[in-house]
């Protein structure tokens, strides 16, 4: 069956033809994936695309790289999921505390939803205040409390059957703007400051020349816990991501996405002081049926293992040599931002420093570029809203046809 057809087809059974909302954006319609490898998507009718979404953010290491395959392989005959400990989980948990800074244990989940959930819980109980304080535009997953939004001074719920009263303790500040985390801060009632370090759900939208440290101060001046979302930028912008990275240090992290290798995932990591306030030695809850899942364990170990033996030094070198071709190309009036692996082109607007700059692109113009960019064979995150990432599989002439295909996209 073609792509028109199955996501006829899709529609009448999926809730909108898909089973999460963002893979109904692609125009006109999704097209549906049966298989991929490296840098490629194919989709049914045999079309292939040089893949930029990568799922939106976990395969740095490429579709079927043969060290997630073959890890995937070796565990899948002996079990897919116990209910018991595994030597695998601690094998894990091991690597993950050797990589990530100031993470001396962790407890992994399935997601980076559930993952940001039970960090700020963790938060409210270690510091016995109830608020929470988040980004405008920053997205932390599909939870209650952080499902809000900026509404004049107020803040609202931003989905259906999420009440005002269900956000009523969370308090949003401008991204690259210390003075209005201050603001809010300053009373001493906030528990945690859960943060993007780059913003990817804007595009992607680095922070400015020391923010993140007078973040880092501002909070240890209020008392605040800060908590780094990693979900993208863990094991992408450094081998100890965002924390390393910019040398800031969090008082918790939450990762998913490449911590799981391909395979679904979410993690807090902390201090061990913090970290044991979670069940079951505390008495903070938190609790799964697949947590630690062994095929999540065997993928995410391959994928750590690829990041620590240099898998990022080849990515950066690429991803260095887009941006500078990207940036030669771009018409004046627009601009790129990037962080390490990681990239979102902005058209009609020269500066972007938080969501209420990226609102001000250019969507249209967007659109006309990346339907070019997927005629050409590019699959490129279908919003400027996401960011573009790159795998190890990017490699130069990856690189060098991808330009030729943006400079007559930009035309
Ligand atoms: N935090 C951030 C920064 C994210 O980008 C995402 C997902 N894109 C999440 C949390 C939620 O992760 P998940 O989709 O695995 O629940």
């Amino acid at each position: 069956m073609d792509n028109e057809g199955l996501y006829k087809k899709a529609r009448n059974r999926l809730v909108g033809g898909v089973n999460s909302p963002i893979r109904a954006s692609v125009r006109p319609h999704p097209f549906f994936t049966q298989k991929a490898k490296g840098a490629y998507l194919w989709d049914v009718e045999g079309k292939r695309y040089c893949d930029y979404c990568l799922a939106y953010g976990p395969l740095l290491l490429g579709h079927c790289n043969p060290s997630v395959v073959n890890a995937l392989k070796d565990q899948v005959g002996r079990g897919t999921t116990y209910g018991t400990p595994a030597e695998l989980e601690v094998e894990y948990a091991e690597m993950f505390c050797d990589l990530a800074p100031n993470v001396e244990m962790i407890r992994t989940v399935n997601s980076g939803t559930e993952a940001t959930m039970a960090a700020l819980r963790l938060a409210k109980a270690v510091t016995e205040r109830k608020e929470i304080a988040t980004l405008e535009g920053g997205y932390h997953g599909s939870h209650d409390s952080v499902l809000a939004k900026k509404d004049g001074k107020n803040v609202t719920s931003s989905s259906k059957g999420v009440s005002d009263e269900q956000v009523c303790h969370t308090r949003m500040v401008r991204y690259n703007d210390p003075d209005s985390l201050k603001g809010i801060l300053k009373d001493g009632t906030v528990a945690a400051f859960i943060i993007e370090p780059v913003m990817g759900n804007v595009g992607c939208v680095p922070p400015n020349e020391d923010y993140l440290k007078e973040v880092r101060e501002i909070c240890d001046e209020t008392g605040t816990l800060l908590i780094f979302d990693e979900t993208i930028t863990g094991f992408r912008l450094a081998k100890g991501g965002a924390q390393e990275h910019y040398g800031v240090d969090a008082d918790l992290a939450t990762y998913g996405k490449i911590a799981g290798g391909g395979l679904p995932i979410g993690v807090i990591g902390s201090s061990r002081d913090v970290m044991e306030n979670l069940t079951p030695v505390g008495k903070v809850y938190n609790a799964g049926t697949f947590s630690g899942n062994p095929l999540s364990m065997a993928a995410g170990l391959a994928a750590l293992k690829e990041v620590r033996d240099g898998a990022l030094d080849k990515v950066h070198a690429n991803h260095r040599t887009l941006i500078k071709g990207i940036e030669g190309m771009l018409p004046g009036d627009s601009t790129v931002n990037s962080a390490p692996g990681m990239f979102q082109i902005y058209l009609g607007c020269q500066e972007v420093m938080n969501a209420d700059d990226a609102r001000k692109a250019d969507m249209e113009r967007f659109w006309g570029f990346w339907t070019s960019m997927l005629d050409a064979g590019y699959f490129l995150p279908p919003s400027h809203f996401e960011s573009n990432f790159l795998s190890v599989y990017h490699d130069k002439d990856v690189i060098s046809s991808t330009l030729e295909a943006m400079e007559a996209a930009l035309r």
